[in-house]
């Protein structure tokens, strides 16, 4: 049986952009479709599959932001790589927290594209794996066990989830709303948990990067935390 292509939405107005994506997609032999407002791709979303989509934001109507809030609510968790023209960093802090999982700004090379498409794919495929391994630190998400470097970590209920999420998105800013909203299941802004974050993840990242050489856990200033090997 033939194994069935990958499905990925392109959300582009623009005919000429969203053409030679779909054309560029197809020759890499993912099936590419396209729609050209928020509220038809919205609607397609709800009615079928796909493993990726790419939004841009710039839309008519309703903008590639409100489409992404809109599809995060409803429980749609399809990745989303968010095209933008503004590359501002209040931009993407706004994408992230609206739910998307990576950025690209334009102009953008087309290998580029596709590099991010396979690390989101990937990425997609190891959220759902009962193993999370990064370097040495490898965390079983049914036993909820987490080690680094062979020895176990005793992290609490609250420590263990933070890591499983700052894991799932290994190599993105995850900004401390993310994280509010996320892990602490707190959609309430007016409860400033940053102090509360910020505690968490110091002891998260004594139990984890303590006398390591690699660091796992690192600040990205103004903007949130990071989970990877080395210095981003
Ligand atoms: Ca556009």
């Amino acid at each position: 049986m033939a194994e069935s292509r990958t499905r990925v939405l392109v959300v582009e107005d623009e005919l000429k952009v969203a053409d030679a994506l779909r054309e560029g997609l197809e020759g890499e032999g993912y099936e590419a479709l396209v729609e050209r407002s928020g509220e038809s791709a919205f609607f397609r979303l709800t009615t079928e599959h796909f493993d990726l989509i790419l939004l841009d934001l710039g839309l008519p109507g309703r903008d590639g932001l409100q489409i992404l809030r809109t599809l995060r609510e409803h429980g749609i968790r399809t990745p989303v790589l968010v095209l933008t023209a503004r590359d501002a960093l209040q931009d993407r802090v706004t994408g992230l927290d609206a739910g998307a999982d990576d950025y690209l700004v334009k102009p953008f090379a087309f290998v580029e594209l596709l590099a991010r498409i396979r690390a989101l794919l990937r990425r997609g495929r190891s959220a759902e794996s009962p193993r999370l391994t990064l370097g040495d630190l490898e965390i079983d998400r049914i036993a909820r066990k987490v080690m680094r470097g062979g020895r176990p970590v005793d992290l609490t209920v609250r420590e263990f989830e933070l890591l499983e999420f700052l894991m799932r998105y290994e190599g993105q800013v995850v900004t401390r709303e993310a994280l509010a909203r996320d892990v602490w299941k707190e959609t309430s802004r007016t409860t400033p948990l940053d102090n509360v974050i910020d505690v968490h993840i110091a002891r998260l990242r004594r139990k984890i990067d303590l006398d390591q050489s690699v660091k796992l856990i690192h600040t990205i200033r103004g903007v949130g935390f990071m989970l990877r090997e080395g210095e981003p």
